[in-house]
């Protein structure tokens, strides 16, 4: 496949063994540099790249980009523009930097500009999101949330094997990594409790997510099918959806999650394409018992990607502790599924729309991808590396989600999704 960049090739950049950008990555996303200016950029190894500067210089004249397409602070515009785009694009990326080509290495002028080191940008949220959807794919979580909340023998509702269950959700809190989340106060009611009470959450948890972002769906709303879905879909981010589970109790019936959901999620600041992904690709869980609908029916061959996923804990002023290693080829529905589904009906699918997986849990206790599982609600409480125990996240806890894929040649990774739980804010009533 032209589009997969050759495992082979190494640039003239010094990439190490272990980083999660090499030359066959090409991560898009958005930087403020050291003079404060905002664009998009790429990255290979430690080295940060700033596109506008390489657009303005001409290095894409072949690609059919639109003008200023990368001056930007957000990859909108990117976005908007076609898959054979996006491809010229990454592929042109690749070539120059391949330490074949002498002709780009030796442009000192351009390089001298466009480079600079990781650790001097700031990396700022990579889209400017239109809506927010979020879906509930993982059979393991949603049977271990069912388990836990109604009835361990009738662990999934019935619609849930015919239905890529999902929500719409709020853009407006979405975050990249490095932000520092307030501990939400709200409405809560335990069953044992005769009322409500109100004030900070106390059940604060993690939910390990990926997310994917798209491209303009069709502008008159014909639906995406499944075979056609990743001519829409752009790549793919870490997501940390932030949970507060005693507002969710009380508040999720009849219409689902709300204030328990939307006062913050982070995203991972690097977003990967599907093309960067294309060695990762898995086999889905089959889909025999029921069999979807036909708009729906996909071969589970190569339908997942293999990407490794794990969540740390690290308390203030301690070290990191590992609570959760998944996977996101457990995934029951594919990405694939859940855009078509989410346009059967008419809806419109912009660039810069983002929709989570739902939390990705794995079949054992290790693998689960919340604390609610892992502790099972609180009930079990796990033991950190410096001797504390949690049941939910605590003040200060700085939680860090990490993903990559690798084979023999080859690791593509996501670099970190991090962000830390602050104590709440004081309400008062004025
Ligand atoms: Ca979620």
């Amino acid at each position: 496949m032209a589009h997969v960049i050759d495992s082979k090739i190494e640039s003239f950049l010094k990439v190490s063994q272990q980083s999660d950008f090499p030359i066959q990555n090409i991560p898009f996303g958005v930087v403020k540099w050291i003079n404060g200016e905002e664009s998009c950029a790429t990255r290979i190894g430690d080295v940060v790249i700033n596109l506008s500067i390489l657009e303005e210089n001409g290095i894409f004249s072949d690609c059919n980009l639109k003008k200023n397409t990368f001056d930007g602070d957000s990859l909108n515009k990117f976005l908007s523009q076609t898959k054979q785009v996006w491809r010229s694009v990454r592929s042109t990326l690749s070539n120059i930097y391949d330490k074949k080509n002498i002709d780009f290495q030796y442009k000192t002028n351009i390089r001298s500009q466009c480079e600079s080191n990781f650790s001097d940008v700031k990396m700022i949220l990579p889209v400017s999101i239109g809506d927010y959807t979020d879906f509930y794919s993982s059979k393991e979580h949603a049977t271990n949330v069912g388990s836990m909340f109604r009835d361990p023998k009738n662990a999934l509702l019935a619609n849930w094997s015919h239905i890529p269950v999902g929500y719409h959700g709020r853009s407006s809190t979405i975050f990249v990594s490095g932000k520092q989340v307030n501990r939400p106060n709200g409405q809560k009611k335990s069953p044992n409790d005769e009322l409500p009470n109100f004030g900070p959450s106390k059940k604060i948890d993690f939910e390990l997510e990926m997310a994917f972002v798209t491209g303009n769906g069709p502008n008159n709303g014909d639906p995406i099918s499944v075979e056609n879905s990743e001519d829409f879909i752009f790549g793919l981010t870490l997501l940390n959806d932030w949970s507060a589970r005693d507002i969710q109790q009380w508040e999720y019936v009849p219409l689902g999650p709300f204030l328990s959901k939307n006062f913050a999620s982070c995203i991972s600041p690097w977003i990967i394409t599907l093309d960067a992904l294309e060695p990762f690709r898995s086999n889905r869980p089959s889909q025999d018992k029921p069999k979807p609908l036909p708009y729906l029916q996909q071969s589970p061959l190569n339908a997942n990607f293999n990407i490794k996923l794990e969540v740390g804990i690290k308390p203030q002023g301690s070290e990191e502790t590992i609570v959760s290693k998944s996977n996101f080829k457990h995934m029951y529905w594919s990405i694939n599924q859940q855009l078509a589904h989410h346009s059967i009906n008419g809806c419109i699918i912009r660039a810069g729309d983002l929709m989570g997986s739902g939390t990705i849990s794995g079949p054992n206790k290790g693998s689960y991808g919340s604390m609610l599982e892992i502790t099972w609600n609180g009930t079990e409480p796990i033991k950190l590396s410096n001797g504390t125990t949690r049941s939910f996240i605590e003040d200060n806890d700085l939680v860090i989600m990490r993903g990559y894929s690798e084979n023999k040649e080859l690791r593509i990774g996501f670099g970190e999704c991090e962000s830390k739980l602050l104590p709440s804010k004081t309400w008062k009533k004025k």
